[in-house]
């Protein structure tokens, strides 16, 4: 019998990855939104729901009227930087969404399978030890602390309701489709702008500046480090844990480590520059409540279900500073032919 999943925030990096996979899988798939999709999103075996996770009412009639089989929550107020900005919203889809979709699980389909978008930055600092589903949790900013309450809610509603409910403690992960407000994908576009001969960017930072400025990224403390994986495996392993007879939690990350800095020197290889030539550090950029180390150890992915991530570091900073690339010169050469337009008029 077929399928049907549920995808909320399925515009997004994760939701892009995991819709594609879901239809390839044969799924009726249902994808939420809170904006019209883009043309290209749209297909056949998608259907779009277009409305605001916040509002009870339009919740409700989404799952009563998809019934969906799966559900994979992947909404949130996604940057831990904003939830300082927007605090309410971030209580109440980072935290409080996961629990209003179990009830409502329990009132409408419950055999539903959910999973739910758990986060790494549930731990706080990692202080150079690796983390698994049992470490301590000190989350460090308002999203952290919201991801730590759904994560908790989830296990709760499990075992209170029996209902196969299960978190995904995700660990950094990266793609093409990374917005250009995560570092990851700054230093990927100003390597590309970089290595175009541009020095200022039509793309801007939160600041209002362009990325790459006179030819410089300003970044804040490179000896950050993260534990990045790639969105495309993270989205396979959503799948596969949802198939599993037993609802559980599970860390995802891919067990290695790397600083920003090892990140910007990748990345300005992968253009045949050196990074120091066209990165700075701004103190004013420093996160004070950030986690300075994340780095997972998914040794329970690996023995439940013999996970190996496929894409690993170096593959995944060449393949973004390469899409990058593509970007930049289409922007280029759209920017030639409107100034040859405009000459022309
Ligand atoms: P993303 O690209 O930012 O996508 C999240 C989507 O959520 C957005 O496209 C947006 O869709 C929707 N959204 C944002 N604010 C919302 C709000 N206030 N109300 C309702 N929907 C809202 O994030 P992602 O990288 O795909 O991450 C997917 C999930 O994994 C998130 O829950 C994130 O917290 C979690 N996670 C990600 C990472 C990572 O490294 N990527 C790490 C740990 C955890 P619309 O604007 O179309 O509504």
């Amino acid at each position: 019998m077929t399928k049907a999943a549920l995808v909320t925030g399925a515009t997004g990096q994760d939701g892009r990855y995991l819709v594609d996979l879901l239809r390839r899988h044969g799924y009726i798939v249902h994808a939420q939104s809170r904006r019209a999709p883009l043309p290209c999103a749209v297909d056949d075996g998608i259907r779009w729901h277009v409305g605001d996770l916040a509002s009870g009412a339009f919740l409700e009639q989404l799952i009563a009227e998809t019934q969906p089989d799966e559900i994979y929550n992947l909404a949130a107020v996604s940057r831990p930087i904003m939830s300082w900005q927007v605090p309410r919203e971030n209580a109440e889809i980072n935290a409080f969404l996961p629990q209003n979709i179990c009830e409502l699980v329990l009132k409408h389909k419950p055999a539903a399978r959910i999973f739910q978008a758990s986060s790494s930055d549930i731990f706080g600092d990692g202080f150079n030890e690796r983390q698994n589903e049992h470490t301590h949790c000190v989350p460090k900013s308002p999203y952290g602390v919201a991801k730590l309450y759904s994560h908790r809610i989830i296990g709760a509603y499990r075992k209170q309701y029996g209902i196969h409910a299960c978190s995904g403690i995700l660990f950094n992960h990266e793609s093409p489709y990374r917005p250009l407000s995560f570092v990851s994908q700054k230093i990927a576009y100003a390597a590309a702008a970089a290595a175009s001969g541009l020095k200022d960017t039509p793309e801007l930072d939160e600041r209002g500046r362009p990325i790459l400025s006179d030819g410089k990224l300003l970044l804040g403390d490179l000896g950050v480090r993260r534990d990045f994986g790639f969105a495309g495996d993270y989205a396979e392993v959503m799948h596969m844990i949802l198939q599993h007879p037993m609802a559980d939690d599970y860390v995802i990350g891919t067990g290695e480590d790397h600083s920003i800095q090892e990140f910007c020197e990748l990345a300005f290889q992968t253009v045949g520059l050196d990074w120091t030539h066209y990165v700075s550090v701004d103190p004013k950029l420093i996160r004070k409540t950030d986690s300075h180390y994340t780095h997972a150890d998914p040794g329970k992915l690996r023995s439940v279900f013999n996970w190996r991530p496929k894409v690993m570091f170096p593959e995944l900073v060449a393949t973004m500073v390469e899409a990058q690339v593509k970007r930049v010169r289409e922007e280029m050469a759209l920017q030639r032919s409107c100034s040859s337009g405009m000459k022309l008029t």
